[in-house]
């Protein structure tokens, strides 16, 4: 199925659905996004996600985005192609403006992309990578569309066989994936890094630690090789046991603990479309 496309106020054809090359968001990333989970032709946890849109807007500095329009836009998208499961991209940027200047004199421009998407597998292996999250950064947990750093530790992700890399923040503290929260088993105890750590403050994060529980700590990066179990979350994975970090295994990965974390997570979400 071809994606479908709602652009700043109407579904409109996606191969000829078009935002300017001088669009900002193009030029110099100046943007924000959300990707929702889409269940049975539903969204999942679409107020939290647009209100986490909001709040990355208002960070970057981009005007307030109309929530009421954008979930209009996500409504009208899922009605013109209800799909059994998929995703939900809202990306809001900054708008047209002519190279050189600041932002756009036309408005912000708005997209709603529906699209078709599969299951991830239970588990994965993800890598560490040698490049710092900055917890102090002007950018520090906003969702924008400035993925270039992402991008290329997936790549690296990639070139070891893993769909996942992890980052330490500047001291040296375990933080997130370049997609994806991360949570380790250590003496029998769930722990995550706290926001301060400078991971986004991810949707599935959230719900697991008021479903699941979880302690927020700081860990150091090699807290990965001594867990007893290691998973990432995220709205495209849920909660994804991880089998190898590096070349560290770990056996029998889904473990007791991710695997009741799942199960919580799945039942708790079947029951509560916009927890
Ligand atoms: N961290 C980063 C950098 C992300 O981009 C994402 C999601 O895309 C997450 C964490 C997980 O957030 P959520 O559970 O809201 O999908």
């Amino acid at each position: 199925m071809k994606p479908a496309i709602w652009l700043d106020g109407s579904l409109c054809d996606p191969d000829s659905a078009m935002v300017s090359v001088f669009d900002h968001g193009l030029t110099v990333g100046d943007g924000v996004f959300e990707t929702v989970k889409v269940t049975e032709g539903r969204a999942f946890a679409l107020t939290r996600h647009l209100r986490r849109l909001a709040r990355s807007a208002a960070g970057l500095g981009l005007p307030e985005p109309d929530l009421d329009e954008v979930r209009r836009g996500c409504e009208e998208v899922l009605k013109a192609h209800p799909v059994a499961f998929g995703r939900l991209r809202i990306t809001y940027t900054g708008g047209i403006s002519p190279l050189g200047s600041d932002r756009g004199t036309a408005g912000p421009t708005v997209v709603v992309a529906l699209v078709e998407a599969s299951r991830r597998p239970d588990a994965t292996a993800v890598v560490t990578v040698p490049w710092a999250r900055n917890e102090r950064g002007a950018l520090t947990g906003l969702k924008t569309t400035s993925y270039g750093e992402n991008v290329v530790a997936l790549a690296r992700a990639r070139e070891h066989d893993a769909t996942e890399a992890l980052f330490g923040n500047t001291v040296g503290a375990l933080c997130e994936g370049t997609g994806s929260n991360v949570f380790v088993v250590l003496d029998g105890q769930l722990h995550t890094p706290p926001l301060s750590s400078g991971c986004l403050a991810g949707i599935t994060r959230a719900l697991v630690l008021e479903w699941v529980g979880a302690k927020e700590t700081d860990l150091p990066l090699d807290a990965l090789y001594r867990a007893e179990e290691v998973f990432v979350t995220s709205t495209t994975r849920d909660v994804q046991a991880v089998h190898r970090v590096d070349s560290h295994t770990l056996p029998g990965a889904p473990g007791p603990v991710t695997a009741e974390a799942l199960r919580i997570f799945l039942e708790r979400a079947a029951a509560d479309i916009d927890p």
